[in-house]
């Protein structure tokens, strides 16, 4: 998969920005991207030696805690490559259905929601590839 901007490099991030932490607020916009492209800043060692939030496996791209999120790098979640490209399929659909979600009544809860829902079919999503 080569990197979204320059077309060039193979991608090593998949991004998934938050410009707000509340998720009323929180236009989110994914991107697959290089290392140089993504001008990613450093992460803390003890994050990456984490592991993936989902299965443990090894470093590599972060995301946004979807449960508590906040800009503090250190409550990112860390994603193995897998879990990172299947964390991003879901997010682009999320993209898409944002604006609905932004018009109903109270987008903060159904925004938190779906969310939720989103950690929850990672969840499912890891435990049915494992068990192949
Ligand atoms: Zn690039
Ligand atoms: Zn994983």
């Amino acid at each position: 998969m080569l990197c979204e901007k320059c077309h060039q490099r193979e991608v090593t991030v998949f991004l998934t920005e938050c410009e707000e932490t509340t998720p009323a607020n929180c236009s989110t916009q994914s991107s697959a991207l290089c290392a140089e492209c993504s001008g990613f800043p450093r992460l803390p060692e003890s994050l990456i030696e984490k592991g993936c939030h989902y299965c443990g496996g090894p470093f590599f791209s972060m995301a946004v805690n979807l449960l508590e999120p906040s800009e503090d790098l250190a409550s990112h979640w860390v994603l193995c490559y897998q879990c990172a490209r299947e964390n991003f399929r879901f997010m682009q659909q999320f993209e898409t259905d944002l604006l609905q979600l932004l018009a109903t009544p109270n987008p903060e809860a159904q925004i938190l929601q779906r969310w939720r829902k989103h950690d929850q079919h990672m969840r499912d999503w890891v435990s049915r590839r494992d068990a192949k």
